[in-house]
């Protein structure tokens, strides 16, 4: 036994976990466990009795700057207007960076940008005795096969919103890897379809020779990147593009169509050595920076920042900029949406609530997409370290304190 294995837990109040009262004492119990100060933290802007089903052991708040980029115009099915994006982040020249991108799309007429597909997956593994009942499995549990309707309505059975879409079986030697394919609304869905799964593995389990399941694979890339996730499992897969004139590129980007196309080429090739998955700039930065902002779940840009992004030149000489999301995990509903500032940001973009989320997501992939023109023009053109060195240095012994 080491000294420290008789270190204190963190305390519990049964009955009272999301009190004013409660934040305060753990809090002063922190300070002294840590002997440090947690002024700032305290100083909360979400009232304590909204965040039960969001956090445990709450000791109050951090906050993260958030800036604006925008106009950013999109061409959507369901974000048709003018946006200015909340953005928050710590990086200086990030928001100035989507800002140059987001007015370079509204000042070429605009992003068009289309949803394509909406889903949510998860993927439980199944194992059986012998690869021949892995394999009657396989064959009864497809989608309108001999148990789709018993696994549909046993999944069906906790959610209003959520609805099973289909099912893809996979055999590996005597398992089966199981995708449930959900829609999930205006909600991330992790919560809803999980809880569907357990219910619909447990029916499963009780009418299949299966000895048991696990109810996480992996295969659905849960908040991870994966050549799976290229290919759509977590959300919205949506796409935006731009033709950029000639004129414009050259003003807004220092840079002409063909420099970016070659920069493109170019950097594929180091992506390629790299073992990317998928190919872009930074969608991570743009998407984290919106996910803080607007109270999404930010582990999930470990799946949603797969994608690819294009650069081509028109047979006129100008721009053509695009770029791919498959596995976009955003919502307007549940999580953290409603907590404090979160709702705000999303009500600036006209996007809390039910019948919102295609429109969230048409937005975010236009921001992605202003970036990613930005930061291929930056290194193009050799600005991208001078432009860090004016927005974004911060040598402590040269600020004010
Ligand atoms: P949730 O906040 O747990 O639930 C939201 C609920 O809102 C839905 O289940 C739905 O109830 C209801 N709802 C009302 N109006 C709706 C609408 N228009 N569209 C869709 N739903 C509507 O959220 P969640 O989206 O299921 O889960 C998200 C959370 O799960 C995130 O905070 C994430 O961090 C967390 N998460 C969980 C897991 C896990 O394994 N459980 C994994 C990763 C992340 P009905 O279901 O009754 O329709």
């Amino acid at each position: 036994m080491s000294e420290h294995s008789e270190a204190p837990l963190v305390p519990r109040y049964s009955g009272s976990e999301f009190s004013e009262e409660t934040l305060a004492d753990r809090r002063q119990w922190v300070e002294a466990q840590c002997d440090s100060k947690l002024e700032l933290v305290g100083k909360s802007a979400i009232p304590a009795g909204s965040l039960r089903g969001n956090i445990e052991n709450p000791i109050g708040e951090v906050r993260v700057p958030v800036g604006v980029a925008g106009p950013l115009h999109v061409r959507g099915e369901h974000a048709t207007g003018i946006y200015y994006v909340p953005l928050a982040t710590t990086e200086g020249a990030l928001v100035r960076s989507y800002e140059r991108g987001a007015t370079l799309i509204t000042r070429s007429g605009g992003a068009q940008v289309r949803v394509l597909h909406d889903e949510n997956q998860i993927s439980p593994v199944f194992s059986f005795a012998t690869v021949e009942e892995a394999v009657d499995f396989c064959r009864s549990v497809e989608t309108e096969g001999e148990l789709w309707e018993g696994i549909r309505s046993a999944a069906e059975s906790t959610t209003r919103h959520g609805k099973l879409l289909g099912i893809d079986p996979k055999i590996v030697g005597r398992d089966v890897e199981l995708t449930l394919r959900f829609r999930t609304g205006d909600a991330h869905g992790m919560n809803m379809i999980s809880r569907a799964a357990e219910v619909a593995c447990r029916w499963l389990k009780e009418h299949s020779a299966a000895t048991g399941y696990l109810i996480f694979s992996g295969l659905s890339s849960e908040k991870r990147p994966s050549a799976r996730a290229l290919h759509g499992t977590k959300g919205k897969h949506v796409v935006a593009g731009i033709e950029v004139p000639s004129r414009a590129c050259r003003l807004y980007l220092h840079a002409t169509p063909e420099e970016i196309r070659d920069l493109w080429q170019r950097t594929v090739v180091g992506n390629v050595m790299a073992n990317a998955i998928g190919y872009c700039g930074h969608y991570a930065n743009g998407l984290t920076a919106l996910f803080i902002a607007c109270g999404q779940d930010v582990a999930n840009v470990a799946n949603s920042a797969v994608g690819m992004t294009q650069f081509e030149v028109t047979p006129e000489g100008h721009l053509h900029a695009s770029v791919t999301l498959p596995s976009l995990t955003v919502a307007t509903v549940g999580g953290g949406v409603n907590l404090g500032t979160s709702r705000e940001c999303l009500e600036l973009l006209g996007c809390h609530g039910t019948g919102k989320v295609l429109k969230f997501a048409e937005i975010a992939a236009a921001i992605v997409l202003s970036g990613e023109l930005s930061f291929a023009a930056a290194i193009a053109s050799g600005e991208l370290s001078d432009a860090h060195e004016s927005y974004g240095r911060n040598r402590p012994e040269e600020r004010e304190q």
